[in-house]
């Protein structure tokens, strides 16, 4: 078999420069501010200068959730932005109007491939420019400091190199193909409790060797058109006004020329706000600027010129996505209908369901693979039970403002059968950790008005006129459905009904879940009232809504018409009219409800013993020839919102596991979740392959990675651990208001390196379906000046019997003595994937960052190169690391 060598230029870390301004990006669509010329920003002048001051702080509040102001005097249509970052919602969240939902961002990152997730975020930008958006509220780079964080899923991971090379490449993809990306959250939003109001309390160089990397990474190398501040405050000033880090951090030194926008009602003041270098305030139309900020302009309070920095930054962000109508596009729109909010025509531009299933794959990481049981070839292959509940009720999302409605993919026992040829293919739930009740199977609800597939929505006013009578497909409403505008103006009662058939006889659920008077009733009686109460964070409500349920004995094939009703609570958010869209120019301004919360929901399923659910799963295993346990979060497992209670998986998961492996000694488990769960079988079953939250490619993939089509490609952006008290920071409740981040720079593996603690599967750990050998590291220089960068070549060998591909990661330590107890013992320095066929030997040119060689150290000096030794180290994962050179500072 001939060698063959390879050359591939990194595609991650890219020195980061120490000049003040942005670097242009070559091949952007989106112009980068530097490649705006100077006569356009004079253009822009002349613009501003035609805006009274109440127009110009107009623009600076949102017109609703979804859309900012337009302006028809200096043909400024309005910017349309859409939540991310692991699919694009759209205005609205319609059922008829499915999108594409990819995996989580911390399945994004787990790829480690930059070039990717690249394609994946260019494919993305098109279905956002097609759905008439503007401006992708994505990617969120915040770090994932305990695995308890909500949000952890949609973080990419617990280090800011890792973050920041998936981030750069998010960015650029979806920038290059014309749609703006909003990077969030600014800065330190890693927890859900109390998200509002926190001070996270964190030194300098904490702030500055980690969380702030990402965010600095990518205004240096991929220029994100907006900045969203977050929720929280950071060292006493509230992000939204924080102008330490706005003003003076972000765009006096780093040069930013974009625009930071808020956070959904984050912005709580008017001049703190204003001076802080906030631009835009969202949602709207109200706020605290407006008027009061005419107010403070007029009485000196706050500069025009801070006024004027704010609207140039509005008006660049318009030209960069094309908002800004030339005189001669201003004539031609004029004669045309503009669409209506949510885009008239729908002709989505969808993410390719291959290319979907292609990076689902390669985030998927195969933690353990006893006896390569993996893939599943002959004998294996021929009776397969697939158990467990998440093979029953996948998880492909997490909640919260990331939830898309998604396109329908077969599921894995579909994906299975039709792979598997001749094999026989079974599904047990084995139990059922329902936070909420399970929406009804497919086909078995139907409207008892039409007799069609769905159920009846009816929407009544106050005074009991009737708003809203039709068939429904899902058994779900949420405030951000496509529902009449009645609904947002106050109506006062919901009701779903449906003619349910249960598939079998016994005890079954019927849930309502919502805010408000609920009720249920089967055939005509009443089974069950209450009242529910909101919680005090309502986004994690779209989640994980407080729920009626009420246990009724049903019997299979014999229909009953199910009843649930809803009297909302008149205190919440309750809607206005609001102008949206279009106001381009010549045409009439459409008037729009704003949302009001509602949610509701009609659960059912069937819920036999859940000791015999265990059984009979154990039984399909211990005839079968393989099974595949389908284990992780419950359906509000992971959400923007709140935060986990525990790292353990709920219900009796573990046990069936533990009984599943005991009857099966081929069994594989497959863990669906968004971030770090405990496994306390690891060491007893086969196989463990980690899915997290794959978005609709979900059974596809699986399927594709059990049977070997593809190798699953994955190496963990976060580390597992053995128990949660060995979490180098775990809870993420802050104590009186102020969560202090102590560990400073020890999180993620870099606290359990320093502890001596061995996790369950480390930081970087993943197998594929071949096995590699490390050659050779060759850095180009063995001692460094300050400030300089360092290629390095690596060269690996597959030395198993199949094609495969390698992620090479290079860590950086201290000569040994040279280690400092509050610093890291080791750290990512750089990485890169590289492919090889069987007995080939390849090799990966990387090129380590200067920064990786610096410290800050709080001083005026900022950044510094210690003249002092370093080890650079290569391998499979932060703890196998297989090669070292040293390297001398100077
Ligand atoms: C979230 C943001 C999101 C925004 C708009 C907020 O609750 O924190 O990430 O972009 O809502 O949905």
């Amino acid at each position: 078999m001939g060698l063959m060598e390879r050359h591939r230029d990194c595609d991650h870390v890219r020195p980061l420069g120490r000049g003040r301004a942005g670097k242009l990006i070559r091949g952007s669509r989106i112009p980068t501010v530097t490649q705006l010329q100077d006569d356009v920003f004079a253009t822009d002048k002349v613009l501003l200068a035609q805006l009274s001051l109440e127009r110009k702080i107009r623009l600076l509040t949102g017109a609703t959730h979804w859309y900012f102001h337009g302006d028809d005097q200096v043909g400024l249509r309005p910017i349309v932005v859409s939540d991310g970052p692991a699919g694009v919602r759209g205005v609205r969240f319609r059922i008829d109007r499915p999108v594409s939902s990819l995996p989580a961002p911390i399945a994004l990152a787990a790829t480690w491939d930059p070039a990717l997730i690249h394609d994946v975020a260019a494919a993305l930008g098109r279905e956002a420019r097609s759905l008439d958006v503007d401006v992708l509220l994505a990617p969120n780079v915040n770090l994932v400091r305990t695995p308890l964080g909500g949000r952890a899923f949609e973080c990419f991971s617990e280090d800011p190199w890792l973050t920041a090379g998936i981030a750069v490449a998010y960015i650029r993809g979806v920038q290059e193909v014309g749609v703006a990306c909003c990077l969030k959250h600014f800065l330190a939003n890693e927890s859900e409790t109390e998200r509002k109001i926190y001070d996270a309390r964190i030194d300098e160089t904490t702030l500055r060797e980690l969380y702030l990397v990402p965010f600095e990474v990518c205004v240096r190398e991929a220029d994100p058109a907006m900045i969203m501040a977050g929720y929280n405050s950071v060292n006493g000033f509230t992000m939204t006004a924080n102008r330490p880090l706005i003003r003076e951090l972000l765009k006096d030194e780093w040069g930013y020329g974009g625009a930071v926008l808020s956070d959904w009602t984050a912005t709580r003041d008017t001049e703190a706000s204003a001076l802080a270098g906030l631009d835009l305030v969202m949602p709207g139309p109200d706020g605290p600027w407006g008027d009061r900020l005419v107010a403070a302009v007029e009485a000196g309070r706050v500069p025009v010129a801070e006024i004027d920095d704010k609207v140039l930054r509005l008006l660049r962000l318009a030209r960069r996505v094309g908002a800004l109508s030339t005189p001669e596009r201003a004539a031609a729109t004029s004669q045309g209908p503009t669409p209506a909010p949510g885009g008239g025509s729908w002709a989505p531009h969808r993410v390719d369901p291959a290319l979907l299933r292609r990076v689902a794959g390669r985030s998927f990481v195969l933690l353990r693979n006893r006896d390569a049981l993996l893939p599943l070839e002959g004998d294996a292959r021929r009776q397969i039970a697939v158990v467990g509940p998440n093979a029953a009720w996948p998880r492909i999302q997490g909640g919260g403002s990331a939830m898309v409605l998604p396109v329908r993919r077969p599921g894995l026992v579909d994906a299975l059968r039709s792979a598997a040829g001749d094999g026989t293919v079974e599904l047990h739930p084995g139990c059922r950790p329902w936070s909420i009740v399970p929406e009804a199977e497919e086909g078995t609800l139907h409207d008892p008005v039409s007799g069609e597939p769905g159920v009846r929505l009816t929407v009544r006013a106050e005074d009991g006129a009737l708003l809203y009578d039709a068939r429904y497909e899902r058994n779900a409403v949420t405030w951000w459905d496509d529902l009449p505008d009645a609904v947002h103006a106050g109506a006062s009662s919901i009701v779903i009904r449906g003619r349910y058939r249960p598939a079998v006889s016994g005890p079954h659920l019927i849930g309502a879940a919502g805010l408000g008077r609920m009720a249920i009733s089967v055939d005509g009686r009443r089974v069950a009232e209450a009242t529910t109460l909101a919680p005090p964070e309502l986004v994690g409500l779209i989640a994980r809504p407080p729920e009626l349920r009420v246990p009724v004995d049903l019997e299979a094939g014999r229909e009953v018409e199910i009843w649930i009703e809803n009297h909302l609570p008149a205190s919440l958010e309750s809607g206005r009219e609001v102008e949206a869209r279009p106001a381009a120019e010549g045409l009439p301004t459409t008037r729009v409800h704003s949302a009001r919360l509602v949610i509701f929901r009609l659960g059912i399923a069937a819920a036999p013993d859940e000791e015999v659910m265990i059984a009979e799963a154990v039984e399909a295993a211990r005839r079968s020839t393989a099974a595949v346990v389908v284990v992780g979060s419950a359906e509000s497992g992971n959400s923007e919102g709140y935060d986990r209670d525990s790292l353990a998986l709920p219900g009796r998961q573990d046990e069936l596991v533990r009984r599943v492996a005991a009857a099966n000694p081929r069994t594989v488990v497959v863990v669906n979740s968004g971030s770090a769960v405990l496994m306390p079988w690891a060491d007893e079953v086969a196989a463990v392959l980690q899915v997290w939250l794959p978005g609709q490619a979900m059974g596809e993939a699986i399927a594709d990675v059990l049977l070997g089509v593809v190798e699953p490609g994955g190496r963990l952006p976060v580390t597992m651990p053995r128990r949660e008290a060995d979490c180098p920071v775990l809870a993420a409740e802050p104590h009186f208001g102020e969560l202090e981040y102590s560990e400073g720079l020890l999180i993620g593996y870099r606290g359990y390196d320093r502890a001596g603690t061995e996790p369950l599967f480390c930081f970087g750990h993943g197998l594929g379906y071949t096995d590699w050998e490390y050659v050779a590291l060759r850095p180009a220089l063995a001692e460094l000046s300050a400030g300089e960068d360092l290629p390095v070549a690596v060269t690996v060998r597959n030395i198993g019997t199949r094609s495969g591909r390698e992620i090479v990661q290079l860590y950086l330590e201290p000569a040994p003595g040279r280690g400092d107890p509050g610093r890291p013992q080791r750290a990512l320095a750089a990485f890169a994937p590289v492919d090889a066929g069987p007995g080939e030997e390849a090799t990966v040119r990387i090129t380590v960052p200067s920064r990786a060689f610096a410290r800050f150290d709080g001083s005026p000096r900022g950044w510094t190169w210690p003249a002092v030794g370093w080890r650079l180290r290569a391998g499979r994962s932060s703890r196998d690391l297989r090669l070292s050179e040293p390297i001398q500072g100077r």
